[in-house]
């Protein structure tokens, strides 16, 4: 029998959000009356501008997409001030991570993250065969200062989310410049801005690709532009940069109706102002309902909520069977709490209600 590569024997398996229609399967519960608050997208779905755009390309999808994705690298690019050739396109940003592997990890290289880190930057290290350094957090969320300390002569990669996810955490836009200011040349260092416009005092650190051209910075399309079905997301670096992330990116890993819907979205300023609104308002009205019930939570910048239930996987079951899914956090070695994303405000009270009966179990 043929083997697979044996650092994959221990590879840990990625686990998504449960989709709607599994759980209704196996719960044999109505599709309908199952609310998904587990993988952060928005709950006030995409830009209607992004859907006509989608609309109006689909009797082309019988051609190729541009390969070059020019009008999309175009509009991005003009919106942060770079140049097209700085602007690579993922299928999702989660693709992007992958490029860094490919262009920039090997084995017996290090990579840093911090403690309760996004999962997949250490699946790709493993992937890799590259080594993971993790620092302690603080207060849930990055301790640069020791994460720069952990930087070695053999680090290549340095991963910091702001917001962080799973845990909501935002460092200040002085401490991240300063922070980036300091890591030195060897190193790439990756800033994930997933769920920067939650926190509009978040900097947009690509800025700072200018006077660091060892920077690269990541953006999705899957958060408040609401795309997260589509799988979009792009990376902004200096030349070099994004021309060694361009050489191990498949030609039309953009599909055509995602480069059609990320141009409508990226002009469709209105609908994220409105998604972030909302969210700000339902985030809240969560976290006061989590400190009356005196339930410990991380305060939050970002479209979900982590909170502290006691045992999270038992919670996360027993929420299931009252048709809401959320996400639970053993995986993250955080084994009492759960992650739940900001819904519209009915599933936010539906959630509310299914989590009193749920804890009255206990
Ligand atoms: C959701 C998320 C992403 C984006 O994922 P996509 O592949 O673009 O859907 C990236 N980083 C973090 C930290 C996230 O939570």
């Amino acid at each position: 029998m043929i083997s697979p590569n044996a650092h994959l024997a221990s590879l840990p398996v990625y686990e998504p959000g449960r989709p709607i229609e599994e759980v209704a399967r196996e719960l044999g519960l109505d599709a309908d009356a199952i609310i998904k608050l587990a993988s952060n997208e928005n709950a006030f779905g995409p830009s209607p501008k992004a859907v006509k755009a989608m609309r109006d390309v689909l009797k082309q999808n019988h051609l190729y997409p541009d390969g070059s994705g020019y009008e999309l690298r175009q509009a991005i690019a003009r919106k942060h001030g770079l140049k097209m050739e700085q602007v690579v396109l993922g299928n999702g940003s989660n693709e992007i991570i992958e490029f860094i592997g490919h262009a920039y990890l090997g084995f017996g290289d290090e990579m840093v993250i911090s403690q309760y880190a996004f999962a997949i930057y250490e699946l790709v290290a493993r992937i890799f065969q590259a080594s993971v350094v993790e620092t302690p957090a603080r207060e849930y969320g990055h301790d640069l200062a020791a994460m720069r300390q952990a930087i070695t002569a053999k680090t290549r990669v340095i991963f910091v989310a702001n917001p962080n996810n799973p845990t909501g955490t935002c460092v200040s836009a002085s401490e991240l410049e300063a922070f980036i200011r300091s890591v030195p040349d060897h190193v790439l260092v990756v800033i994930d801005e997933a769920y920067q416009e939650f926190q509009p005092s978040a900097p947009d650190t690509s800025r700072l690709i200018v006077e660091k051209p060892n920077l690269l910075v990541m953006h999705t399309f899957s958060k408040a532009q609401g795309l997260a079905g589509l799988r979009l997301g792009y990376g902004l670096a200096s030349m070099e940069v994004a021309a060694a992330l361009q050489k191990v990116r498949q030609p039309f890993n953009a599909n055509l109706p995602a480069q059609a819907a990320g141009v409508a979205a990226l002009e469709d300023e209105a609908h994220i102002a409105r998604t972030v609104k909302r969210v700000a308002s339902g985030r809240a009205f969560l976290q006061k309902a989590f400190a009356r019930r005196k339930l410990r939570c991380v305060p939050s910048s970002a479209n979900f909520v982590l909170v502290q239930v006691g045992n999270g996987r038992e919670v996360f079951e027993k929420l299931l069977r009252h048709g809401v899914i959320v996400r639970p956090m053993q995986g993250y070695k955080l084994p009492e709490w759960i992650r739940v994303t900001v819904g519209t405000p009915s599933q936010n009270r539906c959630f509310l209600k299914a989590l009193d009966a749920v804890m009255a179990t206990f």
